[in-house]
């Protein structure tokens, strides 16, 4: 029997692709340089499939690296006071391309983080205030259409 006539395994049921913070599964991309694996996140692979992503890593921050925090008015400066927006709008478009290309109209999205936070993130200050607002990356997300939960709603 050549190749040609093996017979092809049957494919799976295509399962809805998901976006997540690839720290939710265990990746330590965080900025102390480790993971967040989250047991109900990882559980979600039974059912749906994960598409990892990392805003941060993906728009060229290192890893680790000093805390960042978004402010009110938008811009997103480290613990040092250093303006790294464009670092977070670049993972950010990184994030939104992944989940047009992977068909995702979902994501699980890191609680507070100024990439990833949803409903509520940091304020700025780098007192440990929360604030109400989303992280760069969801609210690309958010304004493509796309829902984004954190892994505390699941
Ligand atoms: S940017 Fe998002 S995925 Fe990356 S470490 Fe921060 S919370 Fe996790």
């Amino acid at each position: 029997m050549d190749s040609q006539s093996l017979p092809l395994a049957p494919e799976p049921a295509e399962r809805p692709a998901v976006l997540v913070s690839a720290c939710l599964l265990g990746v330590a991309c965080n900025h102390r340089g480790e993971g967040s694996p989250d047991p109900a996140v990882l559980a979600l692979g039974a059912s749906v499939r994960l598409i990892p992503v990392c805003p941060e890593v993906a728009g060229g921050l290192p890893t680790p690296r000093l805390a960042a925090e978004r402010g009110p008015d938008g811009w997103v400066r480290s613990a040092d006071g250093d303006d790294v927006t464009a670092f977070y709008e670049r993972g950010a478009a990184h994030a939104l391309a992944l989940a047009r290309v992977t068909g995702s109209t979902r994501a699980v999205l890191k609680a507070r983080s100024p990439s990833c936070g949803s409903g509520q993130i940091y304020d700025g200050s780098h007192r440990r205030v929360l604030r109400d607002g989303d992280g760069v990356t969801t609210e690309a997300l958010r304004g493509a259409g796309i829902q984004v939960v954190s892994e505390e709603d699941l």
